[in-house]
Parts: C-alpha cells; structure tokens; sequence
C-alpha cells in the first residue's frame, strides 16, 4: 500500500494532509524519514508519524450485547440523532467505521453483530440468504389455548402486516410462558416482530435478539459488552 494511504488509513489525516505531514518530513517508515507518498509499506512496516507508531486496522468483526440504557435506548445507526450509538459502546480505533449488520430498535436488547466488511454484512442481509433469526419476546397479553395455537398457525403459514402487499416468509413461534414467546423469522421487515403481534391483536413490551443465523450471542456478556468473533464465527457467512 501506498504511505499516503496507510496515514489515510491509521489516523484522521485526508491524503493532502499525509502529503504535507511528509513534506515537514514528520513521517518516518522504519526509522527512516520518507517524503516519497507513493513508497510502497505493509502491515509489517514501522510506520511513525510524530512520534507515534501506526498500526493497520484490518477488518474487523464483533459481537455486542446491545442494552437498553434507561431512560433511552442504544440507536444501531452510524449517524447521531436522539439516542447514544451502539459504536459508542465498542472502545476501538476507526470506530465509525463499523456498521451494525441489520437494525435493532432503540428498545431491543441482544445480538449485535459489528463489522467493517461491507461483503459480509451484505451475505448476512441479503434477502436472498433468508438468514434465521430468532428472538424472545415479552408479551402485553397471554397467549394460551386456542389462540396459541392460532398464532403458530398463522405465523408458520405467513401474516400480512400493515402497509405491506405480501405476507411474511413463514416463521416459527414457540411458547415459553403465557406471555414469554421466541420467534424465528427469516427476513427484516422494518419492527417485523412487533408487527407480527400487533397483527394478531397483542403487543410486546420487551424484545431481545439472541441469535442470527448459526452465531448466538455468548451468555458470558453483560449488557453493554461485546466480543471479537471467532474464526468459526465469522466463516458462518
Ligand atoms: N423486530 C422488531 O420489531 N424490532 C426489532 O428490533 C427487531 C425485529
């Protein structure tokens, strides 16, 4: 890689700024000044500027047990607007570049996943990959009996929301209590699983993501934590 996209890419520096740092000569590539932009260095090159030693962030791919911070919530947004941002949770160099892979809502707690692999974040939302993901969810009212039952039915067989023209891809509901439910579902519709209930004349009052395809979120983080994932992890997709 070119110096000047190396400085681009391990601080705030645009590429005329990396250009003037070199020309003050503040840039050094293994103990030795370099003025040339286009000299050719790599992850194993010593690269300082001030002072300061650079290190090459290559991409990256994280698990975050995403919160609800009373009063508000956590936004996976990278802009900011009302709410804190999920990134603002991850202590990392670079860390605007990561981008939460599908959305949850201000409110939703649960699995996170966050890379700066634009690919992969596609692989994983692509419609086309119909990626299982499963949720638990508390609800307003019980659901038990023959309304249960209704709901397993018409969830697994596809339901028609509000403002949409087609049903849902068929989904499985399961009943932990009467007011406790996980929902699997196959796609991304914007507030799908509250949705879901609202169609069937309920509402949920808490939601919690806890898996996305083959990778759960580790039951050893607290709110707030994330992870790095696994080679395994991130060989899912
Ligand atoms: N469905 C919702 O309604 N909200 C979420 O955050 C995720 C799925």
């Amino acid at each position: 890689m070119r110096l000047d996209k190396f400085l681009c890419e391990t601080t705030e520096l645009t590429r005329t700024l990396a250009k003037k740092a070199m020309h003050r000569e503040e840039v050094s590539v293994d103990g030795e000044v370099v003025k040339n932009p286009a000299t050719q260095v790599d992850a194993h090159s010593r690269v300082q500027w001030l002072g300061r030693t650079l290190i090459l962030v290559g991409l990256r791919y994280l698990m975050l047990h995403k919160p609800v911070k009373k009063p508000v919530g956590v936004e996976c947004t990278a802009r900011r607007g009302l709410y804190p941002i999920v990134t603002d949770l991850v202590d990392l160099p670079k860390v605007e570049r990561l981008q939460a892979v599908g959305r949850l809502d201000v409110d939703t707690t649960g699995l996170v996943l966050l890379t700066d692999d634009g690919q992969w974040a596609h692989r994983i939302t692509s419609p086309r990959r119909q990626c299982a993901k499963v949720y638990r969810a508390s609800l307003a009212d019980p659901l038990e009996g023959k309304d249960a039952e209704a709901a397993v039915k018409v969830f697994g067989e596809g339901i028609l929301l509000d403002g949409e023209e087609k049903p849902t891809r068929p989904a499985e509901l399961e009943l932990l209590s009467d007011h406790k439910v996980r929902l699997t579902i196959y796609e991304g519709k914007y507030h799908q699983v509250k949705r879901m209930f609202a169609a069937i004349g309920n509402r949920v009052e808490a939601l919690h993501r806890e898996s996305i395809g083959d990778i759960t979120l580790d039951a050893t983080l607290a709110p707030g934590e994330w992870r790095e994932l696994t080679a395994d992890e991130i060989a899912v997709f």
